[in-house]
């Protein structure tokens, strides 16, 4: 953000961001070589669409302002034995959190839906087939939306009030329209990277690097997680639920709340 700010006129700092742009698009993984190659022609503009930091296109809950506050968020479920298995975790530790669900799934796992809430959990919208809205139509990114919205809403009976935007990309009339639905949305700022197979400790590596980063900067960490896999349930992210055992393990102990991602909105 400072970088582009300052440097708009200047070509040098500019070939810097679209590489550092090309860069992050790839940390948010999922995001084949033609995207990136659309990135460089694109530049500032997927820089603010896709960085989960950026807040140029409007706001987005991000972390809260206390360090030892942290969320956990499990994205593309809901995902069968690995949710359950969350559920179980949670349960035993006591805590809640926030599940980002897929509309095509819920539309098939009500009734896994209804025992998150039922246990205490948030659940928010992920859209209905995780597509890149930012190359979306606007009449396609309302159909993702406001489809979701319509499954959750059919399990549980109650409105969705939350959103997380597929790989974090969004542009304002994608945030114009979340909020159209009563929808706001949520990022994230610290990542697991669990989408690829992977090990739990690897995942709590990662998550760690967001969380010493979230404590410097004196915020709360806001934990990207996923219980599934929009390609489809029943895939294995037995890993994230081992990472997220070991971090209530870890700590709890040390002071930390975790809170569901509505605790923060506001602030
Ligand atoms: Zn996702």
């Amino acid at each position: 953000m400072v970088l582009i700010g300052h440097s708009m006129g200047h070509l040098c700092v500019v070939i810097i961001c679209r590489v550092v742009t090309l860069k992050l698009m790839l940390m948010l993984g999922e995001i084949s070589a033609v995207t990136a190659a659309a990135g460089l022609a694109a530049g500032g503009y997927l820089y603010a669409g896709m960085w989960p930091t950026s807040q140029i296109f409007g706001r987005a809950i991000l972390g809260g302002g206390d360090p030892s506050e942290f969320a956990l968020t499990y994205d593309d479920g809901p995902n069968d034995a690995c949710t359950e298995a969350l559920l179980e975790i949670l349960s035993r530790y006591d805590v809640r959190a926030t599940f980002f669900v897929i509309g095509r799934f819920v539309a098939q796992r009500k009734e896994l839906v209804r025992r998150i809430r039922a246990a205490g959990h948030l659940v928010g919208n992920h859209t209905m087939t995780h597509p890149v809205l930012l190359f979306q139509s606007p009449a396609r990114v309302r159909e993702e939306l406001a489809g979701t919205n319509a499954a959750i809403e059919d399990a549980l009976g109650e409105k969705v009030r939350y959103f997380r935007p597929p790989h974090g990309a969004r542009r304002p009339d994608v945030l114009r329209t979340a909020r159209e639905l009563g929808l706001t949305p949520v990022l994230w700022n610290a990542m697991g990277y669990d989408w690829k197979p992977t090990t739990g400790e690897v995942i709590v590596a990662n998550l760690d690097k967001g969380i010493r980063r979230n404590r410097a900067a004196g915020r709360g960490s806001n934990l990207l997680l996923h219980d599934g896999g929009q390609a489809g349930i029943g895939q294995d992210r037995s890993a994230s639920v081992a990472a997220t055992e070991t971090l209530l393990r870890r700590e709890i102990p040390n002071g930390v709340r975790f809170v569901t991602v509505d605790e923060w909105n506001g602030s």
